[in-house]
Order: C-alpha cells, then structure tokens, then sequence
C-alpha cells in the first residue's frame, strides 16, 4: 500500500504534468470507483481545470474550479497520463480527457481505491479524522506527550493510528522506530521526552529522504508509464534479515495485526 511519500510523489508528478489542463470528457467505465452520484461527479468536473494538487495523509486531492476531486489509492491505484489512441488496460476504470489531447486514466485492479467530489471550502484540519501532518508544526513533542500520556498502546499502533498523525503505514513506522532506538511493541506511555523529540525529527527525516527519493524516479517517467510513487526503499529494518548497524538477526512480532521489523540490540 502507497504510503506518505509514495502518494506525495503521486500527487507531484500528476501537477507536472496536468497542472491547468481541463477536463473536455469522462468516460466511467467502473462505475464501483466513485463514491457518491456518477452523473454528479461527471457533471462536477466536467470543463473543470486541474488548479492544485494538495495531500491530506494518503489522499489526493485535486483542487478544481469549482470542488475538489479525492482520489484515495488504496492497495493499487494507479493514474497513467496516455494518448487516446493507446489501448485501454482491462483495470482502466475511468478516463478523463484533458485538454492537451492526453487522457488521465486511473487503473486499479483490487478495485479498493475510491474517488468523490468535495466542496471547494471542506475543512481540511477535520479531515476524515486524520491527525496533523509529519511536517506540521502541530506535529510537536509536546503534541505527542500529550497524544500518548493516558494511552495503552505499542509504539508501533500508535504510529499506525491515522488520528495521531496522518500517512505513516506498516514500513516506515519500522523504519522510524529503528532510527529512534525503540522497540515497535513498547507501550506508548514508557518513552522519554527525548523519545518524543526524536520521533518528530527522525519522522520527517525518514519521510523526506523517501519523498526525495521518490523525486528522482519522476524524471525517468514517460507518458505509458504508471504513476505509482512506488521505488526502491533502503529499508534499515523491515523485510531485512540482518541489522546494518549491529549486525544482529532482525526479529519481526506481529503487533496489531502488522508485522513488525526491529533490531533486539538497537532497539530498547
Ligand atoms: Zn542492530
């Protein structure tokens, strides 16, 4: 599943290249993608301009005239900027004519990823109870103290909840547990106020690392290539056998449902 980074590399390769461009035709071909009314939501957008590209944790969102386009991906949503005259992929449920010539096509071949309008001035902080974002400042350690005091959950489920902060999935919550030297299964309430300070830094460290990562795939994209944000992570933890640090055998502990990666010596 696309995480923080992978859909923020989504959302900043579709702006460079459909930024401005309007919507001249729809065609709906599953009609299971879009959540609420299909002749609304090609009516909503229909000669509608693609004007901003905004995240909120895992979701696009496409500022047009008029409303907000959302496009949640799921497990394997995938846009693809093609001519017309390309043959449609079987899983190519909706097409959106722009008026450069090209077709925006959204693929998905589990069929979990969901679209549907939203009105121009939604709030945005409320937003389907997602809690701040890793760059926010509301982001603080000050905001985690008071997040996780009265709470009984493993480090690892607290990263997961999307109300804590918003777009950190299974693989960089290993990832930023590792780099802050704490165990996925410790309970929430035994870290430290150092711990607090290093979660928000190594977050937005390890987050941005990948976003830059995922920046430098961008430039080799063509126009039949699939949008997926997806490239090669240089994992310290999860999925690896040993640890790049101690040498140690890395554990994995199911917490929460989630298999989670960690190093016994590194990790405390
Ligand atoms: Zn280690």
């Amino acid at each position: 599943m696309p995480e923080l980074p992978e859909v923020e590399t989504v959302l900043r390769t579709l702006e460079s290249r459909i930024a401005s461009l309007e919507i001249t035709g729809i065609t709906v071909r599953w009609p299971g993608v879009i959540t609420g009314d299909i002749e609304e939501f090609c009516s909503r957008l229909m000669h509608q301009h693609f004007n901003g590209f905004m995240r909120r944790g895992k979701y696009l969102l496409f500022v047009m005239d008029d409303c907000i386009l959302e496009s949640h991906l799921r497990m394997e949503g995938k846009y693809y900027i093609q001519r017309p005259d390309e043959p449609l992929q079987k899983h190519a449920h909706i097409c959106f004519d722009l008026s450069d010539g090209n077709q925006l096509r959204y693929h998905d071949t589990r069929k979990f990823g969901r679209m549907r309008i939203l009105p121009l001035d939604t709030d945005l902080s409320a937003f389907h109870d997602l809690g701040p974002e890793p760059f926010d400042e509301a982001f603080s350690p000050e905001y985690i103290h008071a997040y996780r005091k009265n709470r009984n959950t493993p480090m690892k489920s607290l990263l997961l909840d999307q109300n804590f902060t918003a777009g950190i999935g299974n693989i960089y919550a290993d990832e930023i547990l590792f780099a802050c030297g704490i165990r996925p299964g410790r309970n929430c309430r035994r870290i430290t106020r150092n711990d607090e300070q290093h979660l928000v830094t190594e977050t937005r460290r390890i987050l941005q690392e990948a976003i830059a990562a995922g920046g430098t795939t961008i430039r080799s994209y063509t126009s039949s290539l699939g949008v997926t944000g997806l490239f090669q992570l240089d994992c310290m933890v999860h999925t690896m056998k040993t640890c790049k640090v101690c040498g140690s055998e890395i554990k994995v502990k199911r917490i929460g449902g989630r298999s989670s990666y960690y190093c016994p010596v590194c990790q405390k």
